[in-house]
């Protein structure tokens, strides 16, 4: 399927090609790359020190926040907040690395030998072996930078099809390791597959965003001026309302095509909200869920019935009145403004606002989930999708045609063109809602509906 305008896979072509529009640009023009410089990319090493890995795998990860990845500033940005933030990632990928490579060392022989996961542990190897060389200098220089971002864009690159292969790898070898302990394997790779990637696509972001006169105009998520709200991958101004309406038709379109029906969707609630987040991410999420309930919907005869999603934001935090003895006891407005500065001056400075929580709430009228498969829906894998044909993969060990074209038709980040079928949807989704402080909450009422929680944390108030 070609890329969908806002997918990471969108994002990624949206990225790389003005990169290397723009790093050939600067081989050739202005600023000659120096020939033989310790800067030139280093080569690739084939194997790795084992030493090395464990001694990197040993640290410890460092917890992402969102702060931590608009930190570094708006567009346009200066050369020296592109180096810190050049710097800042090149400090956190190789441990992350690492840790990946130890974990999927710790598979079962039989497991790391099947011919997709191998394929995945050597993108690892390769990933790590390339930024290794980088890691024990600075980057100082524009020409450092670029390189550097080009590395990243590879990285992002050489990963793209981690779920597709590893859903089939996992899928080849149910006989060899039991559901559960797939489960724990990809959750934990998966989730931090989020972060390295998010980390690696922020720089590379931030890096165009610097690029006065890149060609990038189609990019909604990484606008070359000051006047947007995103910083990089994140938009500080988000509305939930506008990627619920993005994901509706792209789900109505698959859904007619497979059923002939289009359940409509009704948005309401507070569908002004905003907040700071990842609009990637959310569209990952929001088409999971949307298509679930489409295809519950229409699966139970309930086309004509409305999915109905509610937006709520927590309140925002009130600012404390002014104590009541001062508007008393104060006689003039000169006065009190006199006390309430004394005040402000005697206490510490307000500490920023608590970052909003907004919940989406998806209710539908699809019949529900029945106490056995409620059981499940959290393991990868797991699907109700083609059941008469038997498609509980990993559960019944039966897997079947349907799972591999859902897994064929997957993109990078697990999205599948189907309806369903691939039981990545709602433990991705979850992994991804988690990944900055969310959740979600499934609550099934057996034999009428199901209605969804996703929670999402924002940054607060950005300013
Ligand atoms: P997939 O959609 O590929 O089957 P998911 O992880 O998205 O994988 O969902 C797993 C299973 O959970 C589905 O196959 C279905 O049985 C059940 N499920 C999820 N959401 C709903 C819903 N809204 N209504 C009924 N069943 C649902
Ligand atoms: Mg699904």
């Amino acid at each position: 399927m070609p890329a969908r305008p806002g997918t990471l896979d969108s994002c990624l072509i949206r990225i790389v090609c003005p990169l290397k529009r723009r790093s050939r640009q600067l081989a050739t023009a202005t600023h000659p790359l120096p020939r033989n410089q310790p800067w030139s990319h280093p080569p690739a090493s084939t194997s790795i020190d084992n030493d090395q890995v464990a001694r990197l795998a040993s640290r410890p990860l460092h917890l992402l926040t969102l702060a931590d990845l608009v930190r570094h500033g708006r567009p346009p940005l200066s050369a020296s907040a592109l180096f810190t933030s050049a710097n800042f990632t090149l400090s956190l990928l190789p441990i992350r690395l690492a840790h990946r490579i130890q974990a999927l060392r710790n598979l079962p022989f039989i497991v790391v030998s099947n011919p997709h996961i191998s394929r995945i542990y050597n993108n690892y190897i390769h990933s790590l072996s390339t930024l290794l060389p980088y890691q024990e200098r600075q980057i100082n220089t524009l020409e450092e930078e670029i390189q550097f971002t080009e590395v990243m864009a590879d990285l992002v690159q050489t990963h793209a099809d981690t779920i597709p292969i590893l859903a089939r790898g996992f899928l080849e070898c149910r006989k060899y390791i039991s559901p559960a302990d797939v489960t724990k394997f990809l959750d934990e790779h998966l989730r931090a597959r989020i972060g390295t990637r998010l980390i690696a696509e922020q720089h590379i972001a931030l890096h165009l965003s610097s690029q006065p006169h890149c060609n990038n105009t189609n990019n909604t998520h990484y606008p070359q001026d000051g006047s947007s709200s995103c910083i990089g991958v994140i938009d500080t101004a988000l509305r939930p309302a506008e990627i619920i309406r993005h994901c509706e038709t792209f789900v109505s379109d698959i859904c007619e095509l497979k059923y002939g029906a289009r359940p409509r969707v009704i948005i309401n609630g507070q569908p002004s909200t905003r907040l700071a987040h990842v609009p990637t991410h959310l569209e990952y999420i929001l088409t999971e869920l949307l298509k679930n309930a489409f295809r519950a919907t229409v699966e139970a005869g309930q086309s004509r019935e409305p999915i109905e999603v509610t937006i709520a934001a927590s309140p925002s935090p009130t600012v404390p009145p002014v104590p009541d003895a001062i508007a008393r006891t104060s006689p003039s407005l000169q006065q009190r403004e006199e006390e309430e500065e004394a005040i402000t001056r005697a206490t510490p400075p307000p500490l920023p606002p608590p970052p909003g929580v907004v919940t989406i709430r998806i209710r539908d009228h699809g019949g529900g989930i029945s106490p056995t498969n409620l059981r499940n829906i959290w393991a990868y894998s797991f699907t109700t999708f083609g059941e008469e044909e038997v498609l509980d993969l990993s559960h019944n060990g039966n897997g079947n045609m349907d799972a591999l074209n859902a897994i064929s038709g997957a993109n990078s980040s697990g999205e599948s063109s189907s309806l369903a079928g691939l039981g990545y949807g709602l433990p991705l989704g979850r992994a991804y809602a988690e990944h900055f402080g969310g959740g979600i909450v499934v609550q099934s009422l057996w034999g009428w509906g199901t209605d969804v929680y996703l929670r999402l944390r924002g940054l607060g108030e950005m300013g």
